[in-house]
């Protein structure tokens, strides 16, 4: 039976993982140990100049890990992929990997917030700096803030939190003609509603804390890369630079691209950022992210089902000021929607009411059955009021930029009765305006 054939649905629970070399279990193994025996010296060699991918220590690599990477790469059809230890190291790795020393990133506003804080408080420290632009869709925009130094185009596919939609394929070309890859965040999308890689994108990012795992037990992320960009463009002599650590056996010096030919942007995050920053996934963890993969299809469906029925109620409700979601009506993101999203737009969105301060910190002091915290993607329904609290390090400039106006409430649909969500937003609105 050729891989090639396999369904969505089953890679997402069989991909990656040969129970024969496992003991034959039937559960993917956690392979609880720091390190792995080296053999004999020629191994050990083998071992630390990466010219063998066998394990060595968890923080580089581990068997209960590897099958979790493999699976997602398997979903998203990435040649090289790497697990880390949460998304915020999955976006600082990625865009550290390609800045390189003191090269720069066109970005935006309308991303999640840690990542808008960490290009204020990380990156400089760098040397590396980002520019952002308001509208990433918006290519005369960023054509414009391109310059000799960029060397990476950064984005989330659906963001987080008003779910606006990125135009993948025209941004990944103009990226390309300048010989500089487009990176995009599919956290909120993931591979089950979106391949960004289909449109030309040349890396993903995942928090898999969120909607890969979905059950809000977990933090982790994954970088993954196409295989198609090219690295030896000319722009990017960290991918090209013969390396003393990745000396072969003859003690010649060899390259990230000697070494790593199909997978260098992640053979370079696990050498580099993962080897030394040290942010790597537990077995554990990676388990647990396993388990819930083997029900993403199910669960990403019932949440946009969900999600579409609490807008239509959203929408009903006269007290509700604006809903932003690409199937809230009039939503300009609709097209992009319909053309990259047809199974869904994702189950994040965001609205606002009529009302002062007071009265939404009554609202949400009413609600009852949504969780009021910091996640989203989990099987629980999440409310939040994000510009005080997730994306409560923005600047004014920043929030406006970003589309943020204080009294913007975010919902992360779960798997609950639909019946029971709207109920409950019902009876929060009424201990205001009833
Ligand atoms: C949560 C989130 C992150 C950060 O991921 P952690 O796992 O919390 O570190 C990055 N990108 C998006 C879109 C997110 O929602």
């Amino acid at each position: 039976m050729s891989k090639e054939k396999l369904g969505f649905d089953t890679v997402k629970v069989r991909g990656g993982y040969n129970a024969a070399e496992h003991n034959n279990a039937v559960s993917v193994p956690i392979y609880q140990t720091a390190a792995f025996e080296l053999g004999n010296t020629q191994r050990a060699a083998r071992l630390f100049s990466f010219s063998d991918s066998d394990p060595i220590y968890t923080r580089l690599s581990n068997p209960t890990v590897t099958v979790l990477e493999n699976r997602v790469a398997e979903l998203d059809g990435a040649t090289g992929v790497v697990a880390l230890g949460s998304g915020m190291a999955a976006v600082s790795y990625a865009l550290l990997n390609a800045a390189g020393k003191g090269g720069r990133i066109i970005s935006t506003t309308r991303l999640y917030g840690g990542a808008v804080d960490s290009f204020d408080k990380i990156f400089p420290n760098f040397g590396i700096d980002v520019d952002l632009v308001k509208d990433t869709n918006d290519l005369y925009e960023v054509e414009k803030t391109i310059k000799p130094d960029t060397k990476a185009i950064y984005v989330e596919t659906i963001s987080n939190p008003n779910s606006t939609v990125t135009d993948i394929e025209p941004l990944a070309k103009l990226a390309h003609s300048y010989k500089i890859p487009l990176i995009v965040d599919n956290t909120l999308a993931t591979p089950y509603l979106l391949n960004p890689f289909k449109y030309g994108a040349d890396v993903i990012v995942y928090s898999s804390t969120k909607m890969l795992n979905g059950h809000g037990n977990v933090i982790a992320g994954l970088v993954l890369e196409s295989g198609t960009f090219d690295w030896a463009n000319g722009n990017f002599p960290q991918f090209t630079k013969p390396e003393y650590f990745l000396r072969d056996e003859n003690e010649i010096s060899r390259s990230i691209l000697d070494v790593f030919p199909k997978n260098p942007f992640t053979g370079r995050i696990r050498s580099i950022y993962l080897n030394y920053l040290g942010a790597a996934l537990s077995p554990f963890d990676a388990y647990l992210v396993l388990l819930g993969l083997e029900t993403l299809s199910e669960r990403i469906s019932k949440q946009v089902a969900n999600t579409e029925k609490i807008i239509r109620y959203l929408e009903s409700n006269p007290n509700v000021l604006w809903v932003k979601h690409p199937h809230a009506k009039g939503n300009a993101y609709k097209e992009l929607a319909e053309k990259y999203l047809p199974k869904g737009a994702g189950s994040v969105l965001t609205f606002g009411f009529k009302g002062t301060q007071e009265q939404y910190d009554k609202f949400l002091n009413s609600i009852k059955l949504f969780s009021y915290h910091a996640n989203i993607g989990d099987a629980r329904s999440i409310i939040i009021n994000s510009p005080t609290t997730t994306h409560g390090e923005l600047n004014d400039k920043q929030r406006n930029l970003a589309d943020l106006p204080l009294e913007t409430i975010r919902l992360s649909i779960g798997l609950e009765d639909a019946d029971d969500l709207i109920a409950d937003l019902e009876q929060a609105f009424n201990t205001n305006f009833n």
